[in-house]
């Protein structure tokens, strides 16, 4: 998208009008225009493909949520709130969003140099103390005989949330985008947003099918945010889940442990392993992380081929997992987009200040993302919100 200085506007068609207009709609600017259609705005949204979709950064079935935010406590009222908006995104929409029955992470006992991952446990049991969320430390032995298919090792920390979970990715996407709807939000899909610049005072967004003029812009591209804003900041980077045949499935289920999260001494060593939801894909699904390459939503290699499954497996699955078999029954790729410090950027357009960018949620950002949009909603409405200043461009 570019971003024509208004000198450059040399014809100002006629435009249609909005509260509110919402670039992208996954995770994010779903929940940007469901809340702020809940809130009686006139909202308008547009997404270049159809969402819930396999291109950005919002799919794959589910995702890890967790109260205890090791991150940071700032995250811990957005997920709070998340849960909460889960359940009644849920009930309203008559699906089951939030499977919340627990979930575990492990980290090495002794220094390790993954710097996302290393001190994962020790960081999270300080949260969990200071915000009062139930977390308990399990000694290797003890983490054994609960969960005797992970094979957990005598150097290694382990911390269990029982209210941690998974979000269901896309039926929270379509949800939000039925009650966006349902509350009188009009949204396009296949529809590009070409464009973004002034007339009259106010941002003007281009696409195929004309242009909207609105109050406030909220612009939630994910992987595509480069394009728009803060280009030298933002990392994309191609990410890969595979979902591998369990001989006993319903020991993987939700209700029994929702993921593993399981940092060791290097982050190619990082292995996320996650509950299998019932009616989903009858498999379990797992990932890594890499941050080596980055890459464009245009230019990522959207095949995995079967070495790359293969090697995961030898690697990865077959030492630390117990029960699963080499048959891969899907794979996707799916796409991070970094800071330089892994924190989210939510602030105002480095050009306009009436447009905010929602974005580069850097590879754990689902789980709050009901909250921040019902924030970045609220803040667009003139009401209190919860503090989305942590995220702000000014700490770079
Ligand atoms: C493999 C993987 C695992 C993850 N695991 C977790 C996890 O366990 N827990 C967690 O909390 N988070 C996790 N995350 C992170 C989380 O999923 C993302 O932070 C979140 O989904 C990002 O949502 P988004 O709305 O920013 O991006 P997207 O969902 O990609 O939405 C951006 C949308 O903008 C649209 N768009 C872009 N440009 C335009 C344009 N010009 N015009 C119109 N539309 C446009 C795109 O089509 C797209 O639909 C994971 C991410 C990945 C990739």
């Amino acid at each position: 998208m570019s971003l024509p200085q208004p000198s450059t506007v040399v014809a100002m068609p006629a435009v249609r009008t909005a509260d509110l207009a919402v670039v992208g709609l996954g995770a994010f600017g779903a929940a940007v225009a469901c809340q702020a259609a809940r809130l009686g705005l006139d909202v308008v949204g547009f997404d270049r493909y159809r969402p819930p979709h396999e291109f950005g950064s919002s799919h794959a079935e589910t995702r890890v949520t967790r109260l205890a935010v090791g991150e940071g406590a700032h995250y811990v009222p957005f997920v709070q709130r998340s849960h909460e908006l889960w359940r009644e995104i849920g009930a309203a929409t008559d699906t089951v969003l939030l499977h919340d029955h627990g979930g575990l992470i492990v980290a090495p006992a002794g220094a390790s140099n993954d710097e996302r991952w290393g001190a994962f446990v020790t960081d999270t049991a300080a949260v969990a103390a200071g915000t009062g969320i139930d977390f308990e430390q399990l000694t290797p032995a003890e983490t054994r005989t609960r969960f005797p298919h992970l094979l957990i090792g005598d150097d290694e920390t382990v911390g269990y949330e029982p209210t941690a979970g998974l979000v269901m990715a896309e039926r929270a996407v379509a949800a939000q985008l039925d009650l966006a709807i349902a509350s009188g939000a009009e949204l396009h899909f296949d529809s590009t947003v070409t464009g973004l610049r002034r007339s009259g005072g106010r941002p003007v967004v281009s696409t195929s099918e004309g242009e909207i003029a609105a109050r406030h812009v909220v612009v939630a591209a994910g992987a595509w945010a480069p394009t728009v804003h803060d280009h030298d900041r933002l990392r994309v980077t191609r990410q890969v889940v595979f979902w591998f045949e369990a001989d006993d499935l319903e020991r993987w289920r939700p209700d029994q442990l929702s993921f593993v999260i399981w940092a060791r001494s290097s982050i190619e060593e990082y292995l996320g392993a996650f509950g299998s939801p019932w009616g989903g894909i009858p498999a379990v699904k797992v990932l890594g992380e890499q941050f080596v390459e980055p890459t464009t939503p245009d230019a990522v290699d959207r095949t995995v081929s079967r070495n790359e499954i293969a090697a995961f497996y030898e690697r990865m699955v077959e030492p630390r997992l117990v029960g699963l078999t080499p048959n891969c029954v899907k794979a996707s790729v799916c796409l991070y987009t970094n800071t330089p410090d892994d924190h989210f950027l939510i602030d105002v357009h480095p050009e306009h200040d009436d447009v905010t960018v929602v974005s580069a949620c850097s590879g754990h950002g689902f789980k709050h993302s009901a909250a921040v949009g019902e924030a970045v909603a609220r803040r667009a409405a003139g009401l209190d919100h919860l503090d989305l200043s942590p995220f702000g461009r000014s700490r770079f």
